[in-house]
């Protein structure tokens, strides 16, 4: 029969500082829930987790199949290679996990979906949760994504082996911007991606580093300039590195 893997912490959401708010909760579809919570259960999202921040369920996918292997894969029609993931055993999966309605997204980790980015991340980490499907082999049958209204969504433009570590990316992006899991809130907003921007260059000790003098005006105390000069930093490093962004917020720009 299934079971469901559920990694919550031990402490109360009560005392975790987000009044009545339900933890946020992560629902993952896998034929490999042990890499759950994996990395996430580490540093921040480890603490958060353990803080009742966040809850996180791993699904084994296999848990759904009905012959006595518990094949979740088959050949493809039309032939080619690899295999492909079955629709009927994913939508058996999809039903006893993902209750409709649901607020929390249903998604495909995919390279053909729509680019993830931190404006998507935002909104996924605004509702109440999500529920991520990690392929594998070739990827799975259409039908599936048409039938439960799947949206698809990619980590980048490469091919992985497998959903899970970019469920993990996703995750993790996330997860950090929960309310209560980052120490310094203004921390978030400064962030590279927060305002069209790359971020500028940090620096810390020791004052020189093999003949490098960290830059005058950082030592300087005086806050306004040292607030332009960062600004002024990712610009240029946004203009030099990522025309792209940097198009984007001149039109932004534009049209307010
Ligand atoms: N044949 C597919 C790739 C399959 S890779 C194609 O050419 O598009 C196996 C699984 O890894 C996919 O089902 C998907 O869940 C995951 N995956 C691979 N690359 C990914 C990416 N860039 N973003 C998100 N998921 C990815």
């Amino acid at each position: 029969m299934s079971e469901v893997h559920t990694t919550t912490g031990t402490g109360t959401t009560g005392s975790s500082g987000t009044g009545d708010r339900l933890p946020w909760r992560a629902r993952v579809l896998t034929i490999y829930p042990n890499m759950f919570p994996g990395m996430l259960g580490q540093a921040l999202s480890g603490r958060a987790l353990e803080d009742g921040l966040w809850s996180l369920e791993s699904v084994d996918i296999r848990d759904f199949a009905s012959d006595k292997h518990r094949s979740v894969d088959d050949q493809p029609f039309g032939g080619g290679p690899g295999m492909v993931m079955r629709a009927d055993v994913l939508a058996d999966a999809i039903d006893a996990t993902h209750p409709v309605p649901n607020d929390a997204p249903l998604i495909y980790l995919s390279p053909r979906g729509e680019p993830l980015n931190q404006s998507r991340a935002r909104e996924i980490a605004d509702g109440p949760g999500v529920t991520l499907i990690c392929g594998r082999f070739e990827g799975i049958d259409e039908r599936v994504l048409e039938a439960r209204d799947v949206e698809e969504l990619s980590v980048g433009d490469y091919v992985l082996s497998g959903g899970e570590p970019a469920a993990q990316i996703v995750l993790d992006t996330c997860v950090r911007l929960l309310p209560g899991v980052m120490g310094k809130q203004e921390s978030l907003a400064e962030e590279s991606f927060e305002d069209g921007l790359l971020e500028y260059p940090h620096y810390t000790r020791p004052r020189e580093f093999e003949g490098r003098a960290v830059p005058d005006v950082l030592l300087s105390g005086d806050h306004d300039r040292i607030r332009k000069w960062r600004r002024q930093q990712a610009e240029v490093i946004t203009r030099e590195r990522r025309a792209d962004l940097w198009a984007k917020r001149r039109a932004t720009a534009r049209s307010e």
